[in-house]
């Protein structure tokens, strides 16, 4: 999954690519899939507020850039902890992608 704030937003997508994705109700195969679950819904409708603002400071983290003035030490821990478990979800789903490359997308 990307890691930009404005990928989570269900207006930017087609009509059918909503339909297709499950924006209004379960869709006929996964949409995606984390961690082995498959989800059959638009999983925009399952990230809360809070994730996408960590997800999109992630981002500019990843990029080096700090959210807060000061250094690594100067940033609130519990965000420092939230981007730790982006880094190790991300980590983890790319390289089930390397050992399984259809393990995403669910096999067609
Ligand atoms: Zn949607």
């Amino acid at each position: 999954m990307a890691c930009h704030s404005e990928d989570f937003d269900c207006s930017r997508c087609t009509e059918a690519a909503r339909r297709e994705r499950g924006c209004y109700e379960r869709a006929s195969r996964p949409v995606v899939s984390i961690g082995g679950e498959k989800y059959y819904r638009c999983p925009v409708r399952l990230i809360r507020p809070w994730a996408k603002w960590v997800l999109g400071l992630f981002r500019h983290y990843r990029d080096g850039h700090l959210p807060y003035s000061g250094g690594v030490m100067d940033q609130p821990a519990k965000l420092m902890q939230a981007f730790l478990v982006v880094a190790s979800v991300i980590e983890e789903e790319t390289s089930d992608k390397v050992r399984n490359p259809h393990s995403a997308q669910g096999k067609r």
